[in-house]
């Protein structure tokens, strides 16, 4: 823990303020930290446990004497508490058959906030996203994951053939994040232990809280433990098989361990993507140890299991060979009460005695299964239908709920002032009824647009800062600078594609024909500039190569400065991005995009989609909140996808964005396209919140089966 002590009593509080990321979604608190100092909130990028070490003591005096800021922290204090504790809840008025214990939800990686990254993608922000709501709806719930300290790398872009993305592992500084340390009753960094093959594992715990939600890392990291054991949890989807399936024993086994080292005995489970899946089997074999058969121990966990798959391709899931798995369940399965042939049926698909699926495992030991969109709920019933081999496929036992994301974090704080403005102070409460955005037409089309322009503005001061310091760093060059975004105009309609780089996305779809995209973008009175961001995958040599070519036509001046690479895509970056884009672009492959929820927050801020009709976006079109490109995924034909995919982009571009979006009024303001803007709000903002998808997960999967 850090030294308090400096911290005067008066303002005290500030220390579990900081160390409770709920000031993360609450502008207020924000306010309040920016006021304690405002360079070192900057300094410390918006981490403000790292921010109260570096604040000087004469400063922390200063405001604890300083009327306008101890009445900023004690509105802010009130409420923090207020919302902590508040008893009258969306819960508690509608779940009460969940108020005998916590929902337990475990995932791989969670996005809370930068200062913690334990995330790759859009996985990690959907679970981020769901504790954030949860605390908002006074959900009970308890999360489990993984302290990674090294997450996932950090990327920087260099001219460098064939090694175009480096990737830089960072040690989180403990001392820094916002996350306390459990210890054992003896005060040991060990809570619990597991076993791998014949090493003891032994386990530390921290606890992050986000709001009401308590979530706990797992952390190998101890002395106890034998040097390699220790590196387990260092780092995020880490290629070799062992390793990885030492990972998924630690978060599923351990997982359940710790929770019950704590005390906290969950009312339902959820698991989110495979890789949790032995948390269904650690609470079988407590079931066994209790007296149970197996068949009643599976019974009985099944009852209680949500398992949400994300993944509609087959290569996508995770499988390990049986050797492997023997190797470690040899003795674990005998705790099952099962023999051998019996525990390796628990994850095979078909023909293939030689694979464990970590996908079939959650399925056959959760009673409700759930896809996260509309339309990847009809491919995964079809993927999956040879586990129900007697049943058609639209009666195969998945449901879906589709994605949602948090509003309080994903929503520019300019934008909602303007909503809090002219719809009510309490728009965040209605945030999900429909009715509540038709108000939205009593916005003037001017304040919008002047929003959206001042948030555009931030967009391009952050490119700046952030291309000054690697020029300061040295080793750059005028093309690189041109590629980092030195030319972007605030007043040209910018077009985004951030996402993770891989084949299935088509990040190259836009360049299939060089020059009539170079028409587009270097059209001298209606000119497009393109804004890239988004890692590849370190062992994904395919998806690197186009991130190159990308890279590589950024740094053509052919383009006159009109495509730009941001570096290192977080969820920081994604923030600026998703706020003030024109556009956002999404290209996947027709039934390979499970929901995206990036595509969402643009919405929601009124950054109008351009995506070919997959994941959530085929049930998000209407026909006038944005453009979808190409044809449904009924009717295409996957041979020529590529070809009539772009042509249609170009088309769509020409004929439609483009000129809509320089049709101005005398005072400059595009009318039209800020109507479009409305349009792309009030049809998004209401249904894909997470408070819409929590609440379904609430009263359709928690509910019925805590009633069991
Ligand atoms: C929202 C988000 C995602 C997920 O969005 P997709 O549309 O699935 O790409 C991934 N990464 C970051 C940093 C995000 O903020």
């Amino acid at each position: 823990m850090p030294d308090t002590t400096i911290i005067p009593q008066r303002i005290g509080r500030l220390e579990e303020l900081a160390h409770n990321l709920w000031w993360s979604w609450h502008e207020p608190a924000r306010q309040l930290f920016r006021a304690v100092d405002y360079s070192q909130w900057r300094l410390s990028g918006h981490n403000p446990v790292k921010q109260l070490l570096a604040v000087s003591k004469e400063r922390l005096e200063d405001i604890a004497d300083d009327p306008s800021f101890l009445a900023m922290y004690d509105s802010v204090m009130t409420a923090f508490d207020d919302d902590l504790q508040k008893p009258q809840t969306w819960f508690a008025a509608n779940c009460a058959a969940l108020d005998k214990g916590p929902v337990a939800y475990f995932s791989m990686e969670y996005a809370i906030h930068n200062s913690l990254p334990i995330y790759a993608g859009g996985l990690g922000v959907l679970a981020g996203d769901i504790c954030k709501e949860a605390s908002d709806l006074g959900m009970p719930m308890v999360a489990v994951g993984f302290m990674f300290p090294q997450g996932y790398f950090r990327q920087q872009l260099c001219n460098t053939p064939n090694q175009c993305q480096m990737e830089l592992y960072h040690d989180l500084n403990f001392d820094e994040a916002p996350i306390t340390r459990l210890l054992g009753p003896n005060g040991e960094k060990s809570i619990t232990r597991v076993k791998l093959r014949n090493v003891i594992v032994g386990i530390g715990v921290w606890l992050v809280k986000a709001g009401r939600t308590q979530l706990y890392l797992l952390d190998t990291t101890i002395e106890e433990n034998p040097e390699p054991y220790r590196q387990l949890s260092s780092r995020l989807y880490i290629a070799d098989r062992e390793i990885r399936l030492q990972q998924e024993i630690l978060l599923g086994i351990g997982g359940v361990r710790v929770l019950r080292a704590l005390g906290i005995n969950p009312i339902v489970w959820h698991a989110n993507e495979g890789h949790t899946a032995f948390m269904m089997l650690e609470r079988a074999r407590e079931e066994v140890l209790n007296g149970k058969s197996f068949a009643e121990a599976a019974d009985l966990v099944q009852a209680s299991t949500i398992f949400t798959t994300h993944t509609p391709v087959m290569a996508g899931h995770d499988i390990f060979t049986s050797g492997l798995m023997e190797n470690y369940f040899n003795g674990y399965w005998q705790s099952l009460g099962i023999d051998r042939e019996a525990f390796l049926r628990l994850g095979q698909y078909g023909n293939t005695p030689q694979d464990f699926n970590m996908t079939v495992l959650a399925f056959k030991m959760a009673r409700q299964r759930s896809a996260v969109s509309k339309l990847h709920g009809k491919v995964t019933r079809k993927m999956w239908r040879p586990l129900w081999p007697e049943k058609p496929e639209d009666e195969v036992p998945i449901d879906y709920v589709t994605n949602g994301v948090h509003m309080p974090t994903w929503i520019a704080t300019e934008l909602s002032a303007l909503f809090r403005k002219h719809l009510g102070d309490n728009w965040l409460e209605r945030q999900d009824d429909p009715k509540l955005w038709d108000g939205l037409e009593k916005i003037p089309e001017e304040a919008i647009w002047n929003c959206h322009q001042r948030l555009k503005l931030k967009l391009l001061r952050e490119i700046l800062t952030r291309m000054r310091e690697r020029w300061l760093s040295g080793g750059i060059n005028g093309n690189q600078m041109m590629a980092m975004g030195a030319l972007f105009d605030q007043q040209v309609l910018t077009i985004t594609f951030a996402r993770r780089f891989t084949e299935y996305k088509r990040p190259g779809l836009l360049f299939r024909d060089i020059e009539r995209l170079k028409r587009i973008l270097t059209n001298p009175t209606q000119p497009v500039q393109l804004v890239f961001a988004g890692k590849s995958h370190p062992a994904d040599f395919a998806s690197k190569a186009l991130l190159e070519k990308v890279y590589n036509l950024a740094n053509d001046s052919g383009f006159q400065g009109r495509i730009m690479f941001i570096e290192d895509y977080d969820v920081h970056v994604s923030h600026y991005l998703v706020h003030s884009s024109d556009v956002w672009l999404n290209t996947p492959r027709r039934l390979q995009e499970a929901s995206g929820t990036s595509g969402m927050k643009a919405a929601s801020n009124g950054v109008i989609n351009l995506s070919v009709l997959d994941g959530w976006w085929n049930e998000g079109f209407n026909g006038t909140n944005g453009w979808a490109i190409g044809k449904g995924p009924d009717s295409f034909r996957a041979d020529e996808e590529d070809s009539t995919d772009a042509a249609a982009l170009y088309d769509l571009l020409e004929k439609e964005i483009v000129p809509l979006y320089y049709q101005r009024e005398p005072d400059g303001v595009p009318t039209e396209w800020v109507r479009l803007m409305k349009r792309s709000i009030s049809s998004v903002l209401p249904v894909f919140c997470a408070r819409r998808m929590l609440k379904q997960y609430a009263s359709r999967m928690y509910v019925p089966a805590a009633k069991k």
